[in-house]
């Protein structure tokens, strides 16, 4: 049984001879002996397969077609070249994302500058460095790009719109005033306003909108409605102002499987689906067809990945509670206690062993809520074993903290029975790096 939820949930997983999982064609005893634990382990290959499957369908005869990386799931220097290798963009939210992108040689004209509140700091590296487009998201971000912008320099914008649709996991909720924090509504005179001034400045192009309804998506529909909702906008604004949209980014969201009971689009006509329409929207109207870009970051990567942690002890607790306690925590897997996140897991190194008892998965973390899984059966766990969890790629690394002054994990990429080191393990030095050594 164990072995049918693997193969459901990773293509690339395997079982050797021993009963222990292999990743990448790396079985994880070795990965632990080089590495240690707790470790990311990234399945390169899945995440080519993944970069591929949204170029190869995101695309139509009729419609000009980008899809750009949310790096806000997974960015190192190494995962910005495969990135740029699988004719991605990238899109990055602070000056830390773009300047990791700028150190590996990331083509600057393929970055999208997304952000709720940029500094100025970050506007005027985002110059610097020639960024290829600005997301803006309000009035106050305008006002500032304008005091830096000088010419002959020019940018391309986007701003982001608040459509007043939000999806929620299973469904999207058409509101009429969505009280998101993100970009302008559509609903608002004032935002007329806006998309003007930006046409009318100097240095910046205006090329068209960017919305993104929610993340962890599973129907169709929601990204269906998004689209018509803004090619709804897009004519709107024609209409009202005579400009004419070049561009629309319609966001990420799409939905991974974390547990069985997940339930991803696995349509391929379906990103075909969103582009035709766009299409039909656009020629309904009679405004210009857009050029569409959408910006998965969790599909890229969510499944990818795999936590490695070993097994300290087991603990039942008076009330008849099982806890089976690993060396990582709430510091390297927070969406559990931050959404309530729920994820599947195996004693890796014991794949031929049926599952007995339901445990808590927890860590080292001073915490009552530092949990990782809630409840997982496996084959009563013993010290040394190593336990996996999966779905790990996406929103884990990028996530991490230092709490409770925990190491980072290491971050290793296997492929084809090789594994290469992304991330190296913080040590304690890495620790108080930053603290100034100084007596009050
Ligand atoms: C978070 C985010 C994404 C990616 O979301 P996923 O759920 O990881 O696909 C894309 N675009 C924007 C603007 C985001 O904030």
């Amino acid at each position: 049984m164990e072995e049918g939820i693997i193969m459901k949930l990773f293509g690339t997983q395997t079982i050797n001879d021993a009963s222990t999982l292999v990743i990448g064609g790396v079985d994880v005893k070795t990965l632990q002996k080089q590495f240690g634990t707790p470790l990311y382990v990234m399945d390169e290959t899945h995440i080519r397969n993944q970069c591929r499957w949204f170029t190869q369908h995101f695309v139509s005869e009729r419609v000009r077609s980008e899809v750009i990386y949310a790096s806000k799931a997974f960015l190192t220097i190494a995962m910005c070249r495969l990135i740029e290798a699988e004719g991605l963009s990238l899109d990055v939210v602070s000056g830390g994302e773009l300047y990791t992108a700028f150190k590996a040689g990331f083509p600057m004209e393929r970055v999208y500058f997304h952000g709720n509140n940029k500094s100025a700091e970050e506007l005027s590296m985002a110059l610097k460095h020639n960024v290829g487009t600005i997301i803006l998201d309000n009035e106050n971000e305008l006002d500032m790009l304008l005091k830096q912008i000088k010419p002959p320099q020019t940018i391309n914008v986007l701003l982001r719109l608040n459509p007043g649709i939000e999806a929620h996991t299973h469904e999207y909720i058409a509101t009429t005033k969505n009280d998101s924090k993100f970009g302008l509504s559509v609903f608002a005179e004032k935002t007329l306003d806006v998309i003007r001034r930006i046409d009318a400045s100097d240095g910046l192009c205006f090329r068209g909108f960017h919305s993104h309804i929610g993340s962890q998506i599973f129907e169709e529909a929601s990204f269906i409605e998004h689209a018509r909702a803004i090619m709804k906008y897009v004519a709107e604004v024609k209409d009202a102002t005579g400009i004419e949209v070049e561009a629309i980014n319609l966001g990420g969201g799409f939905g991974v499987r974390y547990t069985e009971e997940d339930r991803p689009i696995d349509n391929a006509e379906f990103l075909n689906h969103v582009l035709d329409t766009v299409f039909e929207e656009a020629t309904r109207a009679g405004v210009t067809v857009p050029r569409v870009m959408i910006e998965p970051g969790r599909a890229i990567v969510a499944n990818a990945g795999t936590t490695l942690y070993e097994v300290g002890s087991t603990k039942t607790t008076f009330s008849g509670r099982n806890y089976v306690f690993v060396d990582g925590s709430m510091a390297d897997h927070i969406r559990t206690s931050l959404y309530g996140a729920e994820y599947h897991g195996v004693l890796a190194n014991r794949m031929d062993e049926k599952p007995l008892d339901s445990y808590t998965v927890t860590g080292k973390a001073c915490e009552s809520g530092d949990i990782i899984i809630r409840h997982l059966t496996l084959p009563t766990p013993e010290k040394g074993d190593l336990l996996a969890v999966f779905s790990t790629g996406a929103y884990h690394y990028s996530m991490a903290s230092n709490y409770n002054r925990l190491q980072r994990p290491a971050v290793v990429f296997v492929k084809e029975g090789k594994a290469t080191c992304v991330v190296r393990r913080e040590s304690y030095d890495d620790l108080i790096r930053n603290d100034v050594d100084v007596r009050l």
